[in-house]
């Protein structure tokens, strides 16, 4: 799986389950996991909130 930013290797686990979040090791943005089907997988840009600590 290639990271749709950089183009780097992502490895994704077999068992991998949807909606997991992966990084890039090439340019640490983070992905979620989004299987259809329970075959394809692909990549969604996951959504970098940051730490929210609710103040
Ligand atoms: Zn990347």
């Amino acid at each position: 799986m290639n990271c749709p930013e950089c183009d780097g290797n992502i490895k994704i686990p077999d068992d991998a389950s949807n909606g997991e979040i992966v990084s890039c090791p090439d340019c640490g943005a983070d992905f979620e996991i989004s299987k259809s089907n329970g075959s394809k997988v692909e990549l969604k840009q996951a959504e970098t909130v940051g730490e929210d600590w609710g103040e």
